[in-house]
C-alpha cells in the first residue's frame, strides 16, 4: 500500500467538517488551516489541544498556507475565497500539489470572469453586463437597457449565500443608493433578471485520472438568494435529469483540476437550462449524499483528489430532502427545538455544525431526510419545516 497522504483544507468550517467524517473512517490525515483553534472542522478531529497540527490563521495568509504546505502532500479547500496566487506559487516551487486547480479556483472567485469564460465556452448563462468601478446611474442605465429589469446586482467577489447580491427594479436613484448600501464598495456586475420554473444543481466529481461523474440532479429551494430546502432527485420531465447532468458535466470539463463541483442552474419555463455558478468544493445542494447516496460528495472528493477509486454516485433511497438550519438570531433555542422535532422524525438524521454563536441566516446546521416515497417524504418535510424558526424575522 501507498504511503497515506496527508490533505490540507484551507477552511473549517461545516464544508471540512463534514471532510473529516469520511476520512477518519478512511484513515485520511487532515489539517485545518482556519483562525481560531475551535472551527466546525478542528472539532471532530482529535481534541484542539492535544492536535498540534492545525493552524490558527487565516486561509488567505501566505506563511500560513506556506506552512500547511510543508506539512502536507495535497492541498484542497472548503472555500473559494482563498489566497489563489499563493496556491499556485505552492505549487510551482513543487512544495505541495494543490486540488482543484490555482487557476480554476482563481477563475471561480470572480463571479464576473466565471460567467465570462463559460459563456465563451458556449455553456449557456443568464444574461449579464459588467458595471465600472464606482458606478453612476447611467452606468446603471446602460446596463439595464441591455439587460432590461429587473436586475440581480452581483458582487464579483467575497459572494456566498445571497450577501453579495441585490435585486434592483428601477434605476431611481433611490433603488440604486438602497442597492449600493447593502452591497459596499465591492466590483459588482449585473444579471438579467431569470424568471425560472425551478433551481436545479448537480454536484459533479472528476478524478485526476479525467473520470467524471455526476450525482442526480436536484431541486434547490431558495429564498432572498439563501437556500432553504433541496429535493433529490430533481422531479419533471424525463429527459430533465440527463440534461441537467450532461450540462454540469461539461460545464466542469472547462475548469482544470480534481475533486468535487457544485454547478447551479435556472430551468426556464421553456424547459432550457441555464447555467448560474460553480462552487469548485462540496457544496450545500450535496449534503444529502451523504445519507442518500452511496457514496456522499465528501468522502468522493477525497477519493478524486487522493487518486482512489470513485464511489457510486447512486441514489439509495427514491426520495431524499435537505433543509437547512438557519440561525433567526443569536438565540441558540429555535436551533434546538428543531432539533428535538427532527429527531421524532423517522428518516430523519441532524447535522449541527458545532458553532458556538447564531446569527440571523448563519448557516447552523441541516437535517437530511429519506423516504420511500414523495408522498411519505412531504409528510415528514412538513413536521420539519413546521418547527423551523423564520430567519427573517
Ligand atoms: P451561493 O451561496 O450559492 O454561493 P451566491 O451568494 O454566490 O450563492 P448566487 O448563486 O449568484 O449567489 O445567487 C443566489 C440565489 O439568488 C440564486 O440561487 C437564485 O435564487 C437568486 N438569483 C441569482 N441570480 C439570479 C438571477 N439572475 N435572476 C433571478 N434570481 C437570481
Ligand atoms: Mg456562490
Ligand atoms: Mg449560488
Amino acid at each position: 500500500m501507498a504511503p497515506q497522504k496527508t490533505v490540507g483544507i484551507l477552511g473549517g468550517g461545516q464544508l471540512g467538517r463534514m471532510l473529516t467524517h469520511p476520512a477518519a473512517l478512511l484513515g485520511i490525515p487532515l489539517l485545518i488551516l482556519d483562525s481560531g483553534s475551535y472551527t466546525p472542522a478542528k472539532q471532530t478531529l482529535l481534541p484542539p489541544e492535544n492536535h498540534d497540527g492545525h493552524l490558527d490563521g487565516p486561509f488567505t495568509s501566505e506563511p500560513h498556507i506556506r506552512e500547511l504546505a510543508k506539512k502536507c502532500d495535497i492541498l484542497t479547500v472548503e472555500i473559494e475565497h482563498v489566497n489563489a496566487d499563493v496556491l499556485e506559487a505552492v505549487e510551482k516551487e513543487g512544495l505541495c500539489e494543490v486540488q482543484p486547480s490555482p487557476s480554476t479556483i482563481r477563475l471561480i472567485q470572480d463571479k464576473y470572469q466565471q460567467k465570462k469564460y463559460l459563456s465563451e465556452k458556449g455553456v449557456p448563462v443568464s444574461p449579464f453586463g459588467e458595471l465600472p468601478p464606482n458606478p453612476t446611474e447611467s452606468d446603471f442605465k446602460a446596463v439595464t437597457d441591455k439587460l432590461g429589469l429587473p436586475v440581480m446586482l452581483k458582487a464579483k467577489t467575497l459572494a456566498y449565500d445571497g450577501r453579495g447580491n441585490s435585486p434592483l427594479k428601477s434605476t431611481s436613484s433611490e433603488d440604486i443608493q438602497r442597492s449600493l448600501d447593502f452591497l459596499g464598495d465591492r466590483p459588482l456586475y449585473a444579471e438579467g433578471w431569470c424568471s425560472f420554473v425551478k433551481e436545479v444543481a448537480v454536484m459533479v466529481v472528476r478524478n485526476k485520472e479525467g473520470q467524471v461523474k455526476s450525482y442526480d440532479a436536484v431541486e434547490t429551494i431558495h429564498r432572498e438568494s439563501i437556500l432553504r430546502v433541496c429535493l433529490a432527485p430533481l422531479r419533471g420531465e424525463k429527459s430533465l435529469n440527463a440534461r441537467a447532468r450532461q450540462l454540469a458535466e461539461s460545464a466542469v470539463g472547462h475548469l482544470t483540476g480534481a475533486g468535487i463541483f457544485g454547478v447551479e442552474m435556472f430551468l426556464m419555463a421553456d424547459g432550457s437550462l441555464l447555467l448560474n455558478e460553480i462552487a469548485p468544493r462540496p457544496h450545500n445542494s450535496g449534503h444529502h449524499t451523504i445519507e442518500a447516496c452511496h457514496t456522499s460528495q465528501f468522502e468522493n472528493h477525497l477519493r478524486a483528489i487522493l487518486s482512489l477509486p470513485l464511489g457510486s454516485t447512486d441514489l439509495i433511497v427514491p426520495s431524499a430532502a435537505m433543509i437547512n438550519i438557519l440561525g433567526a438570531s443569536s438565540s441558540m433555542e429555535p436551533i434546538e427545538i428543531m432539533r428535538d422535532n427532527a429527531l421524532t422524525v423517522s428518516g430523519a438524521t441532524v447535522h449541527l455544525y458545532g458553532k458556538k454563536e447564531s446569527r440571523k441566516a448563519r448557516k447552523m446546521g441541516h437535517i437530511t431526510l429519506t423516504a420511500q416515497s414523495d408522498a411519505d417524504l412531504t409528510e415528514n418535510l412538513r413536521t420539519i419545516l413546521f418547527a423551523q424558526p423564520d430567519a427573517d424575522a
